[in-house]
């Protein structure tokens, strides 16, 4: 029977790939990837021969029927993003639920994805959390801050550095100066930095030395 594995892939560090997710990666009879050369230089790292097809954002939508089509005439497909789990801030989860419309078994196997590293080293409660994603650039995103302030739970959110200054001053003006964050910046990469304190501590940081690379911001749920 057809199935669809997610493989999740390293986010910096490439030894971070598990044992099981390259045999699976050797194994399977093709792959479907974010970006084929991305894959591709994975791969040849790993000294693995694949059939690797394009399977992105863009094309997400008008790519099911044909994706579905391939995996039927398969035994097994993974799908691979270009950093982390597929399906988390990646293209995947079309594709899961089609799978599972389709009757397709659909497995993922455990492996990196940002935003656990950064709320575990965070140091606030990791028992229960709230991931957010990316925040709407414009339309939507205050309305997303204002239930963010009200949240209890420790909140995750992808950031891209040259917002990060703007997002770390609307927590300052949603949550108070004092709301306490952590900002997971190049996790598992040669210059990570975890830089913890309060909203305006963190802000006043990278507003003197603008943030290079991948970030994460951990924020200390409403007391
Ligand atoms: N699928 C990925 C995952 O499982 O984490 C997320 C992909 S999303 C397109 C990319 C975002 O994830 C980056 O903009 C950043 O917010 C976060 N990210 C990915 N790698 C990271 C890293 N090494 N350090 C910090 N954040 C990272």
């Amino acid at each position: 029977m057809a199935k669809l594995i997610l493989v999740p892939t390293p986010i910096g560090n490439l030894e971070d790939i598990t044992l099981r997710a390259i045999r699976i990666l050797g194994e399977v009879d093709l792959i479907f990837a974010e970006d084929t050369r991305t894959t591709n230089r994975l791969l040849k790292h790993l000294d693995i021969q694949q059939s690797v097809h394009a399977f992105h954002a863009h094309n997400e939508h008008r790519a099911l029927a044909g994706a579905i089509d391939k995996i039927r005439a398969s035994s097994t497909v993974a799908l691979v993003s270009d950093a982390g789990t597929p399906g988390v801030s990646d293209p995947g989860f079309l594709l899961i639920r089609e799978c599972l419309k389709e009757g397709i078994e659909v497995e993922c196997l455990p492996g990196p994805a940002a935003l656990i590293p950064a709320l575990v080293a965070s140091g606030f409660p990791c028992d229960k959390f709230v991931f957010e994603g990316f925040l709407p650039h414009k339309k939507g995103r205050q309305t997303r801050l204002k239930i963010i302030a009200e949240e209890e739970r420790t909140v995750v959110l992808y950031e891209s550095p040259h917002r990060l200054v703007k997002c770390l001053g609307q927590i300052v003006e949603f949550m108070g100066a004092e709301r306490k964050v952590c900002v997971a910046r190049e996790l598992t990469k040669i210059h990570e930095e975890f830089r913890r304190g309060t909203a305006e501590e963190v802000k006043s940081h990278y507003e003197e030395k603008p943030p290079k690379g991948e970030i994460v911001i951990v924020i200390e749920g409403k007391k």
